[in-house]
């Protein structure tokens, strides 16, 4: 199995406020994580299948962004929008 990440085909969405990561996926979609930073609450949203964090839905920069990056090399969802 290949793991090479290609370049998104899609556009890159605007981006929110305190975003700290935004990971590419193997489908070419974003995975983002928002939050306020290392020591604050974060949370990861996916924008193709629509996959959010959970248990716990947020938490410290270092898990939170562990795995929205495992998500994003898994997940094969297309944006939709
Ligand atoms: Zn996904």
């Amino acid at each position: 199995m290949s793991t090479t990440v290609r370049a998104s085909a899609f556009t890159e969405p605007e981006r929110p406020k305190n975003l700290q990561i935004r990971f590419v996926t193997i489908g070419g979609s974003f995975v983002d994580v928002i939050g306020l930073g290392e020591h604050f609450k974060n949370r990861w949203k996916r924008h193709g299948c629509k996959a959010t964090s959970q248990f716990p839905e947020e938490g410290y920069l270092f898990s939170i962004r562990e795995k929205a990056n495992n998500h994003a090399a898994v997940c094969r969802a297309i944006p939709l929008t």
